[in-house]
């Protein structure tokens, strides 16, 4: 179980990783941009794969506290690494939710 727990730890640190890599850990829009996507929806089928709601069944497992939310803070919806073209609530969560350090 433990095992389990932390490989799944380590392949979304992984995943963030490449991510993060990719994009040099810069924004890859403006603020006034990223209040123009459209929301993210759970039927979305990327979004349906990672199990996405815009309201987080887990009290402390939010989008605003992963790592791979974008944007400015105190937005509602903003960009997410993971969905890009798309905001996502600052009060969701999907499956690849990794800890903010
Ligand atoms: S929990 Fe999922 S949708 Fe929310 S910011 Fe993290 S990767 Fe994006």
């Amino acid at each position: 179980m433990k095992k389990d727990a932390s490989r799944r730890t380590f392949l979304k640190l992984s995943l963030a990783s490449v991510i993060g890599m990719t994009l040099g850990g810069k924004e890859l829009i403006s603020p006034a941009q990223a209040a123009d996507l459209p929301h993210l929806t759970a039927d979305d089928p990327q979004a349906k794969a990672l199990q996405y709601t815009d309201n987080s069944p887990h009290e402390d497992k939010k989008c605003s506290g992963c790592a791979l939310l974008q944007g400015e803070d105190g937005a509602e919806w903003r960009p997410c690494q993971l969905f890009p073209g798309k905001a996502v609530s600052v009060n969701g969560w999907c499956s690849a939710w990794v800890k903010r350090p």
